[in-house]
């Protein structure tokens, strides 16, 4: 499941009667180069975490796949080519680009791993001051407030007024849930992520689910800001989060944002932090056959994969399955869709950089995305990450195609099968 791929160095191998020396998979070790200065390629890859870009032997699979050489002069073999030749990565404005999709690494013959080597080197970077500054607020504002937006804690589960369903906060009702939902902070403080979070919240009740959120004591769950090179700052954040969680009970641990899906499937449990985590399409897929889908929604949908509950945890038929199970909804996919699906540039820090990456991309890997949505001929596109619908909504309005397409969370798309309306009331 997954791409959290590793290179498996045997002891020895032997193949059709040859013994091969245990060295055999790095057939090309980094070639003597004469008349470059290789400063800078050594020490990038002493790195600990970017070892594997030394493995790199510029075979290009990773340029044609790379979505941000779609729209700039990038991919991993290119700015490792710029590293061999004695240009500092973390100097580089390369280095910022980087949205952590993990295309490169699907296809990558030598596992060069840029999900690791880049936030090790970006890590470097903000120590050496090299990080773009546009990056430094959402960092500021999640270790100061506890969300990159730079809002009040107290008003975490403000959103949760307009519901007009109960939502438990936990540390007000004391008692055990079946289920703890994880909001995250674009689903509690953005416009657009509340009316996720709205959406939600009334599908949970309408199933009569036991859920309760942390509200106040909620903390942002650290995945972007680690893959922008703040580890230090993810740690601060993971630990909180799970002294709070360790004061209450429950089974589940709902999550409705890919990149906290990612962050306690696989970084919170080195910290102490294991729980057993849902995404919250992969729990409204288990329970399918309770949800009433009874009105139609005559639609022609596409839906996006989100990186981090794809490509990198192998979760592409829930959110389909929950889509496809609307009466009247017509499900079609894009080109590139479930492992090849083409990413929203949100990812790894990206969310933060949009102005960064446009002095150096021709156009946003979300407006690349929303026309590719609109060939398909859908009138919605549906998403499952709580970066996703600003992005796509803003990149519809920046390609001139408001009217076109229509960005809706699938969580929004069930309740409106589910006749649970804005007026909270079920029809
Ligand atoms: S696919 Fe891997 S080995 Fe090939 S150029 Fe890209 S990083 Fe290098
Ligand atoms: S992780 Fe994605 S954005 Fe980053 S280099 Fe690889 S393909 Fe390009």
């Amino acid at each position: 499941m997954g791409i959290k791929a590793q290179a498996i160095e045997l002891d020895s191998v032997t193949v059709d009667g040859v013994d091969l020396p245990p060295q055999w998979n790095r057939i090309f070790e980094p070639r003597p180069i004469r008349g470059y200065d290789l400063r800078a390629f050594t020490d990038a890859t002493a790195v600990a975490g970017a070892e594997s870009l030394a493995y790199c032997f510029q075979c290009g699979k990773c340029t044609g796949v790379c979505p941000v050489n779609a729209v700039g002069d990038y991919s991993p073999r290119k700015i490792l080519r710029r590293l061999q030749l004695g240009a500092p990565l973390t100097e580089s404005p390369d280095l910022w680009l980087c949205a952590t999709c993990g295309n490169c690494l699907r296809v990558c013959p030598k596992l060069v791993d840029m999900i690791s080597a880049v936030p090790a080197l970006r890590e470097q970077a903000l120590l050496d001051g090299w990080a773009p500054k546009e990056l430094a607020s959402a960092l500021e504002s999640s270790a100061r407030y506890g969300n990159p937006l730079g809002e009040s804690p107290r008003r975490r589960a403000d959103w949760a007024r307009s519901a007009g369903v109960p939502v438990k906060v936990l540390q007000e009702a004391g008692a055990p849930v079946d289920v703890l939902w994880f909001v995250e902070c674009y689903p509690s403080y953005h416009p657009r992520g509340r009316d996720a979070a709205v959406a939600l919240a009334r599908i949970l009740h309408a199933l009569s689910v036991d859920f309760g959120i942390l509200g106040p004591e909620e903390r942002c769950a650290g995945d972007s800001q680690r893959l922008a090179g703040e580890r230090g700052l993810f740690e601060q954040l993971a630990e909180q989060n799970i002294r709070t969680l360790a004061q209450y009970e429950f089974q589940t641990l709902l999550v409705t944002d890919p990149h906290a899906y990612n962050a306690f499937l696989h970084e919170y449990p080195r910290l102490g932090g294991v729980y057993h985590t849902l995404h919250y399409t992969q729990f409204l897929a288990q329970h399918l056959p309770q949800l009433p889908l009874r009105r139609e929604v005559p639609a022609r949908v596409t839906f996006h994969d989100p990186c981090y509950l794809g490509r990198h945890n192998g979760e592409y038929e829930a959110p389909r399955q929950l889509l496809s199970a609307i009466p009247g909804l017509e499900l079609v996919e894009m080109g590139r869709s479930r492992a090849q699906s083409f990413c929203c540039g949100g990812g790894g820090g990206g969310m933060w950089l949009d102005g960064f990456a446009q002095d150096h991309e021709s156009s946003r890997l979300s407006e690349v995305r929303v026309l590719e949505a609109i060939e398909t001929g859908a009138e919605i596109l549906a998403v499952a990450c709580p970066y996703e619908v600003p992005r796509f909504e803003d990149a519809v309005k920046s390609t001139g195609s408001a009217g076109r397409l229509k960005v809706m969370d699938v969580s929004e798309l069930l309740a409106l099968s589910m006749g649970l309306g804005p007026a909270g009331a079920e029809a």
